[in-house]
């Protein structure tokens, strides 16, 4: 009798297991309460093929974040710090683990019992099985015989089906993997990219779809042969994997097209990939740069996959035909004046650089005006952007910068801080701590401002001030948190430039501080949040007398 009712057991741990197997693991997890009089009134079992079972569990903690879990990765972790006993299957067998604390619904007086076993099999913990009982004890040396019963059973069946079940699905891996790159194919996309979809869906979390294609490809296959292209293909993957996330994903349409999925916002996305595409520029000794379009996903309006290809295609297309070299965001038909005014960059490019700094100059002085109309508050505003400028410059011309990047700093101290419309007065004129929500509206003026001067891709180079004036060398800035070379050099000058003028201006929360106390203050953040060599610049002209407060 008792064995029939053992054996019943395993039939059903055995189905659980094989489900778990074949259903694709670390989203199963399968919760018994087999109410019986022996020893399994909770069971919890964890399974995968290809993770670690510790790795399958804070996956599935992830996932979940059910209280019961934590307590058992508790346990799993006091097993995977003591290495001898996990690599030994017969010493850990017998093993037990207490857990003082259960977390579950019995109530706060009832004792309880949690401990773990890891199944191993070929070589490596391939589940856990993880029992718990209030009231209980712990187990005594039947329940341990039983346990290692059930375990030696499980671990058989580990290899026996997962040798199946990973040769399958190495076939089916083949097959959604582009040979030359190594990322996935054009197949994957369409059935990754549902799946995505529905989650981002479901859970109303962050997805953004990047379209790109490389720049002129035929011309370096022309120039430098086919093989060399396709070594150039494979860099600029290997490229992405280095700075993807493990749960982006990253395909090869077709040709020179590529596609990531990344699960975050498109301000984060376009951080990303930016960063990447500046690491891809310098590969040997060719110049290549990307097109690209990024589409923010909004999981509540039903955009199908079909319709989130086009956007990104079409917007793929407008920075191919605005200049290429780019990535810009897509924009529904409501905002038509980014496209308009994509057309006129691309008419303004072929025009003489007088023309096209006039240009600049006008667009700069709208938007600065819009800016001053709007700003009721700070009435330096008039002189800010005069005396901001006038360091940049300088600074700029100590950096050797050309006339044309000089250009930038002047209109740049004009605009970067266009965002700051957005924050209430209220807080901008707070004397008190500002608290983290008010904070955070302050920094989010970096986006605004950037947003804004999008509208005018004549200012291209303006609109990386405005977006990363706030960074610091050490990557503890914002908006993004780049770090060093990332940074636009445009937008470090700016940040020197900004700061020295603020300290030593009267602000609502401080009064100015002295020429020397402000230095100071530039030089403590040297290498922090300033470069050093914009730094090294300041104080030369500091010495020279070149730069002196106002
Ligand atoms: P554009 O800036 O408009 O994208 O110009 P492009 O020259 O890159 O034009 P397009 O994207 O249409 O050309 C893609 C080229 O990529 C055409 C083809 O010669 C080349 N190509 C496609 N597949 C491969 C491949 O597997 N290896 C190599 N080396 N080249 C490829
Ligand atoms: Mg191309």
């Amino acid at each position: 009798m008792e064995k029939r009712k053992e054996n019943k057991k395993l039939d059903f741990l055995s189905d659980l297991f094989e489900y778990s197997l074949r259903n694709d693991f670390v989203d199963t997890i399968s919760y018994l309460g087999i109410n019986s009089d022996c020893l399994i009134p909770n069971l919890s079992l964890f399974v995968s093929v290809d993770l670690e079972a510790e790795e399958c569990l804070v996956f599935a903690h992830r996932k979940v974040k059910k209280s019961y879990l934590s307590s058992i990765l508790e346990n799993i972790r006091e097993v995977a710090l003591n290495n001898s006993l996990v690599l030994e299957l017969s010493e850990y067998k017998t093993r037990i683990l207490p857990q003082e604390e259960f977390i579950g619904t019995e109530g706060p007086n009832q004792p309880n019992f949690t401990f773990t076993v890891p199944i191993f099999a070929g070589g490596k913990s391939r589940a856990f099985l993880s029992f718990s009982k209030s009231g209980y004890l712990g187990p005594d040396t039947n329940d341990v015989s039983y346990i290692n019963l059930i375990v030696d059973f499980l671990s058989a069946l580990w290899e026996r089906e997962a040798k199946e079940i990973l040769e399958r699905q190495n076939i089916e891996k083949l097959a959604l993997v582009d040979p030359l790159t190594g990322v996935f194919n054009r197949r994957a996309f369409q059935k990754l990219f549902s799946q995505d979809l529905s989650e981002a869906k479901r859970n109303g979390t962050p997805l953004s779809l990047v379209v790109f294609d490389i720049d002129g490809f035929k011309e370096i296959n022309d120039s430098h042969g086919h093989s060399f292209g396709d070594m150039i293909l494979k860099r600029i993957t290997s490229e992405f994997k280095k700075l993807l996330r493990e749960e982006d994903k990253m395909f090869r349409l077709g040709g020179d097209e590529f596609a990531v999925l990344m699960k975050a916002d498109k301000e984060v996305t376009y951080s990303v990939i930016h960063r990447i595409v500046k690491g891809i520029s310098n590969i040997r000794t060719i110049r290549i740069t990307l097109s690209g379009g990024i589409v923010e996903i909004n999981p509540y309006n039903g955009v199908s996959v079909d319709d989130l290809m086009r956007q990104a295609d079409k917007t793929l297309y407008l920075a191919k035909e605005s200049g290429r070299n780019q990535i810009l965001f897509y924009e529904d038909e409501k905002s038509k004046i980014k496209s308009d005014g994509l057309l006129l960059d691309k008419t303004v490019e072929r025009l003489s650089d007088d023309i096209n700094l006039k240009l600049k100059e006008l667009a700069t002085e709208q938007l600065a005006s819009i800016y001053s109309s709007l700003t009721k508050i700070d009435k330096s505003i008039y002189e800010k952007p005069n005396s901001v400028s006038k360091y940049a410059i300088s600074l700029g011309k100590e950096l050797n910068l050309p006339e044309n990047r000089l250009q930038n700093l002047k209109l740049g101290a004009f605009l970067y801080d266009i965002g700051m419309i957005t924050v209430p007065e209220s807080i901008i004129l707070k004397n008190t701590n500002l608290s983290h929500e008010e904070y955070e509206l302050i920094r989010h003026h970096t986006i605004i401002g950037g947003r804004m001067i999008q509208r005018f891709p004549i200012l291209r180079e303006v609109l990386a001030i405005a977006l990363y004036h706030h960074e610091w060398i050490n990557g503890k800035g914002y908006p993004f948190g780049l770090t060093g070379d990332y940074i636009p050099l445009e937008a470090r000058v700016i940040a020197v430039a900004d700061a020295f003028y603020a300290m030593h201006s009267n602000r609502p929360y401080r009064s100015a501080l002295s020429k020397e106390e402000s230095i100071s203050e530039i030089i403590k953040g040297r290498g922090i949040k300033y470069d050093s060599l914009v730094v090294e610049a300041f104080l030369a002209l500091i010495e020279r007398k070149i730069i002196a407060p106002d």
